[in-house]
């Protein structure tokens, strides 16, 4: 058994403490060599000194000065990096083996990049960095011989009943699952007056703010549409979506023989990292399997595309192309954020989004750069709409 050596992008947000959880339980298979947090230096210096990576990252040089003073009576060689320049190189150095890609948003996109350039074994949750850049990365993963494994649980769902992904032509249809979030039993009216903390609460999954509100407003299913589309190479209408709220069965995959393959666990995200994590072993999460004797009725319906916009609308720019897709993302993470701030309402987030799409214009991709510029394009212009009209 080859030990694995892990940086992870994003080690102080909701993947990157599961992720710590599975690795401590097998102390033989993995080292953790790099840790990127953001702005939580205490939870950073916690796990710096019961992991002893040789690098961490935080988001600023006033962070990095804070953390090398508190380094200093531990007698720790980790050096302190920051910013973008810091997750690059944990993610691109030549010891690394594997990458857990889990900063949330676009701001995981570049060292996401770099991991794939520089050849790594990516263990992906930034769904974000597929949504803007899928073909983009896909072609670099190619060229450099990195390997992508989904994180994201429907989609980990789907690679592990997926023998190959030669064999796509088998494959009638995948469905990814969706529990609805908190207001699957609301109607349009009673969405109109939702508060952040309501939003916020999702009832299966434990999840960070930005995750939280993507799944009540099902941008995420449609953000993981868009993902599932890249990750599995197939066409938006080989992609569906069903409601399913006890999040048991995380994704269904039919094949053309009438068979359907599905992945059932508790809802915890230590059994897809622990999947990724051990590809192509089966590894202990610290989970247990469900007790089909005590589990609910399991449900399952159509999603309410009027009532949820935002899928939606994922599936508009899926077939409008890429730039669309940036925007899409973009204008998503402005629209969360004014709500978050309250500046704009729940049912506002689709309207913002969908006005930012008007600006959106179809261009070739070809570069990292190109996603950025259109990344910042639809920035500029959801901030303007927002201005101007909430
Ligand atoms: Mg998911």
């Amino acid at each position: 058994m080859i030990m694995k050596l892990i940086s992870i992008l994003g080690s102080t947000g909701s993947i990157g403490k599961s992720a710590l959880s599975v690795i401590n339980l097998h102390p033989g298979r993995f080292k953790v060599f790099a840790l990127g947090g953001f702005n939580n230096i205490d939870l950073l210096l916690e796990q710096t000194i019961k992991f002893k990576p040789s690098y961490i990252v935080t988001k600023d040089l006033p962070s990095k000065k804070l953390l090398i003073d508190k380094l200093k009576d531990t007698k720790l060689e980790t050096t302190v990096l920051f910013g973008e320049e810091g997750y690059s190189f944990i993610a691109s150095h030549e010891e690394v083996t594997t990458v857990i890609a889990a900063i949330t948003g676009s701001a995981g996109l570049i060292s996401t990049i770099e991991a794939a350039k520089s050849g790594k074994q990516i263990l992906l949750a930034n769904k974000e960095s597929m949504v803007m850049a899928g073909d983009l990365l896909n072609k670099i993963c190619l060229e450099n011989n990195a390997t992508l494994i989904p994180v994201d649980s429907e989609h980990n769902a789907i690679f592990q009943v997926l023998p190959s992904q030669k064999d796509s032509q088998d494959i009638k249809k995948i469905i990814l699952t969706a529990s609805g979030g908190p207001f699957r039993e609301f109607d349009t009216e009673n969405l109109k007056n939702v508060t952040i903390d309501q939003a916020l609460n999702h009832p299966n999954w434990k999840m960070g703010k930005k995750i939280s509100i993507d799944s009540a407003t099902m941008m995420n299913k449609g953000l993981e549409v868009i993902e599932a589309s890249h990750l599995f190479k197939l066409n938006m209408d080989k992609i569906e979506v069903v409601m399913h709220p006890q999040s048991i069965i995380h994704s269904f995959v039919e094949f053309i023989d009438g068979s359907s393959l599905s992945q059932l666990g508790n809802p915890d995200m230590r059994i897809p990292i622990a999947y990724a994590l051990g590809y192509p072993d089966r590894i202990a999460s610290g989970v247990e399997g469900v007790l089909l004797d005590k589990l609910p009725n399991l449900e399952f319906s159509k999603p309410d595309l009027k009532k949820f916009r935002c899928l939606d609308l994922s599936y508009q720019c899926l077939a409008m192309g890429a730039a669309h897709c940036i925007s899409l993302n973009a204008s998503n993470e402005i629209a969360v954020e004014a709500f978050l701030l309250g500046k704009i309402s729940f049912i506002q987030i689709p309207e913002l989004i969908e006005k930012t799409l008007l600006t959106a214009e179809t261009t070739y991709i070809n570069s990292v750069e190109d996603v950025l510029e259109i990344d910042n394009l639809a920035r500029i212009e959801a901030a303007k709409i927002l201005n101007k009209l909430f």
